[in-house]
């Protein structure tokens, strides 16, 4: 059920979430009016700055970090050093 009224938490379904030290400002789905990700429990950040996910990626690589997607709501749940990625999972490969 959608209730239209204006948000105190969110503009547009976006919480604020602080800044981050790498990602600069995030935002996360805001609990009241979007629905809370099954899989990392809303956990996940998404870059204000970084629109595109690449972008983002390219980003944390040259800083020599990755980024760990929430499966399913591709929120960052962790960053990681970019050495301790096994080649394997690098590019989301799933056998
Ligand atoms: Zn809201
Ligand atoms: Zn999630």
């Amino acid at each position: 059920m959608a209730i239209y009224i204006d948000c105190l938490y969110c503009i547009d379904g976006n919480m604020p979430a602080g800044i981050h030290g790498v990602l600069g400002p995030v935002y996360q789905p805001c609990p009241v009016c979007m629905f809370v990700c099954p899989s990392c429990e809303g956990d996940g950040i998404f870059a204000a700055d970084y629109t595109c996910l690449p972008c983002l990626r390219q980003r944390l690589a040259r800083l020599g970090l990755a980024a760990v997607l929430c499966g399913y709501c591709l929120g960052v749940v962790d960053l990681i050093p970019i050495d301790t990625v096994p080649e394997v999972t690098r590019d989301d490969h799933h056998h």
